[in-house]
């Protein structure tokens, strides 16, 4: 079909009339307009132009599996004249999101028994911190409110997550964050005074979240909400070893230890979860995007039995948790989540991800050489260059450039998408099932596009 370039303009000034877009600026893109993206087969998109872009961002980091899994379509289809709808509220349930919860169960770590499954991973972030005061008031310990986060950590931009979140853009405005949300240092190593030292950045974290939980008053702080990886934040890859020191901490500090899986879950970093590769049990785990690799929205809050009993048996015998949504729990998000978790494992998506783990890898690392490369950093398939303009005193870019914007309008000419944070990071997650010389691919172009750049 050749594109119809009247069809694309009457749809551009659709857009810049009536949609209003998530995380843009949007009397900007009034002037711009959208790039109209209209189909996608495993890691290739096309947009309404007939324009082929090679896809290494997944979507999201969402799209897991790629773009045209035939199975997911039917598991969707199948559903849907089955049983488009079923509340979860009540005694109500349905078959899939019943499976789905005990599959979740088998596959997080095993602290975790419970599974309440939300729309995406905002509503899963919301769902936690409405759980864990719950915990709280209903176990005697109504005073553990204040919640603590990372810096440059993203946590979705439901009304408190937002505030979880510690990304200036999600804040200004908003008023937020709220008095009981904190914040520590990020083990972001490239520009950190103990980067070069991995234990020691390490203690360096154990000792920020013991300071703040005891600026706070340990029996005032209810949590600590981490990322294994930051992902918004900048892609930033603790060393080995971070994430199990700081669920270690919390134990012993006696606050719950949440996990925000939303991006590392399902084999971004290689194993199921970022906790596995550590042994990490956490009291709460958020997840989204890979769980039905984006095809439907879906997400899940899992709970330990302890957190979950807390919360039933301490409320007044037979009231309701008054916590939920028409579309929690709903059997379509939930049959795509059952056929995409199969995919990962039975379809071996999983295993092919972490075989090409390694050339994604060497890509990044070869760039390091690159003029206007300061740092490579990946785990799996999730990676980042961070772009200086000076190596040696790791300057970045002053923001009245637009670095970002040419870099992502140089790279969708040469048929790439990736993702830029703030100006001068550019993150990659390319789905699980991308092939070697796809791979090569994005390494071109990635290539020639900073090569542009220069
Ligand atoms: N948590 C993390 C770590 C995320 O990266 C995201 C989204 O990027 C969210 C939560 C929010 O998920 P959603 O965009 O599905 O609401």
């Amino acid at each position: 079909r050749r594109p119809d370039a009247a069809a694309h303009d009457a749809l551009v000034a659709l857009d810049r009339a009536h949609l209003v877009h998530p995380v843009a600026p949007w009397r900007l893109h009034e002037e711009r307009g959208p790039a109209v993206l209209s189909s996608g087969r495993g890691v290739w998109l096309t947009d309404d132009r007939g324009h082929e872009l090679l896809d290494a961002f997944a979507g999201l980091w969402c799209v897991n599996v790629g773009y045209g899994q035939e199975s997911v379509v039917q598991a969707a289809a199948q559903q849907m004249r089955r049983l488009p709808y079923a509340t979860g509220y009540f005694h109500f349930s349905s078959e899939p999101a019943i499976r789905l919860a005990a599959k979740l169960v088998e596959i997080t770590p095993a602290s975790l028994t419970r599974a309440y499954l939300t729309l995406g991973g905002s509503d899963s972030v919301d769902a936690a911190v409405r759980f864990i005061v719950q915990y709280y008031n209903n176990t005697g310990r109504p005073q553990k409110k204040h919640f603590i986060s990372l810096q440059r950590g993203y946590h979705g931009s439901s009304s408190t997550g937002a505030g979880l979140t510690a990304l200036p853009v999600f804040h200004r405005g908003f008023d937020l964050p709220l008095p009981t949300q904190h914040y520590i240092e990020s083990p972001y190593a490239y520009r950190h005074a103990q980067g070069n030292d991995p234990q020691a950045l390490i203690a360096s974290s154990v000792a920020a979240l013991r300071a703040k939980v005891a600026e706070l008053g340990a029996d005032r702080v209810a949590a600590f909400f981490c990322e294994p990886i930051q992902g918004s934040g900048g892609v930033i890859v603790p060393p080995k070893g971070w994430l199990k020191a700081m669920a270690d901490a919390a134990r012993e500090l006696d606050i719950l230890f949440v996990v925000d899986e939303v991006i590392t879950g399902f084999g971004r970093t290689g194993p199921m979860f970022a906790c596995d590769a550590e042994g990490v049990e956490p009291d709460l785990m958020t997840l989204a995007k890979g769980l039905t690799a984006g095809y439907v929205p879906l997400g899940a809050t899992m709970l330990s039995e302890k957190v979950y009993a807390g919360i039933a048996d301490g409320a007044p015998a037979g009231t309701a948790i008054g916590h939920g949504a028409t579309y929690s729990a709903h059997p379509v998000g939930a049959a795509v989540a059952l056929e995409v978790l199969r995919l990962y494992e039975e379809g071996g998506i999983l295993a092919h991800g972490e075989q090409v783990a390694p050339r994604f890898a060497q890509g990044l690392e070869a760039l390091r050489a690159h003029p206007l490369v300061g740092d490579a950093r990946h785990r799996g398939l999730l990676g980042a260059l961070e772009l200086v303009s000076d190596k040696a005193s790791k300057r970045g870019f002053d923001a009245s450039l637009g670095l970002a914007d040419r870099i992502f309008n140089i790279g969708y000419r040469n048929g790439l998408v990736f993702r830029s944070f703030g100006d001068h990071i550019l993150g990659f997650a390319p789905a699980l099932t991308i092939t070697e010389p796809e791979l090569d691919q994005v390494f071109l172009r990635l290539r020639k596009t900073l090569d542009e750049v220069l």
